[in-house]
């Protein structure tokens, strides 16, 4: 929500460094005893042995049955010089896909290294850059090294913010069109769109379209009133980010916003709270009008990447302000960024309270209600993050993220589905990426855990389970991310983070203080 400013600036984070973790590729790979999770909606099954070639799988074999031994005849034998992985009893799934991951930015003092390590420590191995923050260039270079797995990084999609190294605002069709064509050249991936003229964001959106490459819109509020999300489908935009555009596209009683008349945009107050009163000025669930626009935007294989909890501060604050994680891995200076502010953007807590986060938890419910019906109806939604803003951190922000489609009705399959196999369809990768397929790529999260049962196993700090013994400990966080046939030690990856935080506070001094409260 919140690279509407961010990506203005250009200025650059830290590169991230070589690699010196992770182990493979190997000739040959393969994982022993897992119950596969696949991606493609399938229930789990298991025992299974799966095996990788390079980077590529070559196998998934039926290797017994649940409860008995694991029957020898069936496995697939090593290779001279292969590697062999023991999983027995741990679950794995498709590499997970953040469709609006964000590389850090120099407000938020968040280096690219601390930024990858948290998204590959949760299993993210690959991302949607939505905006290309730090520069074209800058991504396009990350981008290559993570495809040579020069850098520890999930794999990276960049999608320029329209109009990006332009020196003047871009006005006409014409410009559009030049702009798109240097995009397609300079090697991007796609466009993230904002907003701009509806001619020149039309032009644009079918010249990406014609050349192939795929684009996201964040349909900001200063455009919505005569450029909505149906209008963008239908120019050929291929994936909608949040929810803005997306009720004023269902209005039938009204064709703006019911804006209070004192209401300034760039208070931010203002906006956020009048943003939580909208999906009720909307056309009610299940009406006409919410099927006619819903079935439309399906008919045009559009995709929505709600990022459910980088809003989620706007229905409890202090949830959010609180999380457990914050104390170990976030940075103080990604702290003082989220901190109350006037100027920030996303920090707009002039004076949020009961009223605010009542109004947004009904306003979640009408949003839910529709990405749910979305899904039911043969709709590709996706997981993305938007981390970085609102007290949502990398990585950490991905399994919430899982939760809230799974309160939003998903089933944890669902869940998972959008998280991989829908996410690498979106980005048009689906013949490498998505799902735990022979010929697909070595993309893994293994955990020892069932995420199914439980989607915060998935949480780097896992869940709180009590033992036998009345012990209190905790459970999951992945155990190992595999991206391209190398294998990552997980933990290890979110120690690495929590000791880059702790050294940071010792070098400051910088302590990690509630707003307002004196210690
Ligand atoms: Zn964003």
């Amino acid at each position: 929500m919140l690279c509407l400013f961010a990506t203005a600036t250009g200025a650059q984070i830290k590169k991230a460094l070589d690699r010196s973790e992770g182990e493979g590729p190997w000739t040959q790979l393969i994982i022993r005893g897992v119950t596969l999770i696949d991606g493609t909606g399938a229930p789990a099954f298991g025992p299974v042995d799966i095996v990788v070639e390079k980077n590529r799988i070559t196998d998934v074999a039926i290797v017994g049955y649940p409860g008995v031994t694991i029957i020898e005849t069936k496995r697939p034998k090593l290779a001279p010089g292969g590697k062999e992985l023991n999983c027995e009893g741990m679950y794995l799934l498709p590499g997970f896909i953040d469709m609006h991951g964000h590389i850090g930015g120099k407000e938020q003092g968040t280096d690219a290294e601390y930024v990858f390590k948290l998204w590959m420590a949760h299993g993210i191995t690959t991302i949607r850059d939505p905006s290309a923050g730090n520069g074209l260039a800058w991504v396009l270079d990350h981008k290559k090294k993570s495809a040579e797995n020069k850098i520890t990084a999930p794999r990276i999609f960049a999608y320029t913010a329209f109009g990006m190294g332009n020196n003047k605002k871009i006005t006409t069709p014409e410009e559009a069109v030049a702009w798109v064509r240097e995009n397609a050249k300079a090697g991007a991936d796609g466009i993230k769109f904002f907003g701009a003229p509806p001619q020149v964001i039309k032009a644009a959106l079918e010249e990406n379209k014609r050349l192939g490459l795929r684009s996201a819109f964040h349909h900001a509020q200063l455009d919505v009133a005569r450029w909505n999300v149906l209008n963008s489908a239908r120019a050929g935009l291929t994936s909608m980010e949040h929810w803005y555009g997306l009720p004023e596209a269902l209005f039938e009683d009204k064709t703006v916003q019911n804006y209070p008349l004192s209401y300034n945009y760039l208070n931010e107050q203002h906006r956020f709270e009048q943003a939580g009163k909208l999906w009720k000025q909307a056309a009610a669930p299940f009406s006409p009008h919410w099927n006619a626009v819903m079935n439309e935007l399906i008919a045009l294989n559009f995709t929505i990447d709600p990022t459910f909890n980088i809003y989620e501060a706007n229905r409890d604050l202090m949830r959010a302000r609180t999380a457990e994680w914050h104390a170990d891995y976030t940075l103080p200076s990604l702290w003082k960024f989220y901190a109350p502010s006037r100027v920030s953007h996303g920090s707009y807590w002039h004076s949020w309270g009961t009223e605010q986060e009542i109004a947004w938890k009904e306003n979640y419910k009408l949003w839910m209600t529709f990405i749910n019906e979305y899904k039911n109806r043969g709709g590709r939604v996706t997981v993305g993050t938007d981390a970085g803003f609102i007290y949502q951190l990398y990585g950490f922000s991905y399994p919430r993220e899982l939760e809230l489609l799974r309160e939003a009705g998903f089933h944890p399959l669902e869940v998972i589905r959008s998280a991989t196999l829908y996410g690498a369809q979106a980005l048009g990768a689906e013949e490498d990426l998505g799902s735990v397929e022979i010929g697909k790529l070595a993309d893994f999260v293994i955990i020892d855990a069932n995420p199914l049962e439980n989607l915060q196993y998935l949480y780097g700090t896992g869940a709180i389970v009590i033992t036998e013994k009345n012990e209190v400990v905790r459970k999951g966080g992945v155990k190992f991310t595999v991206k391209d046939g190398i294998v990552y030690d997980a933990k290890q990856l979110l120690e690495d983070v929590r000791k880059m935080v702790s050294s940071e506070k010792a070098k400051t001094g910088a302590t990690l203080t509630q707003p307002g409260l004196v210690q």
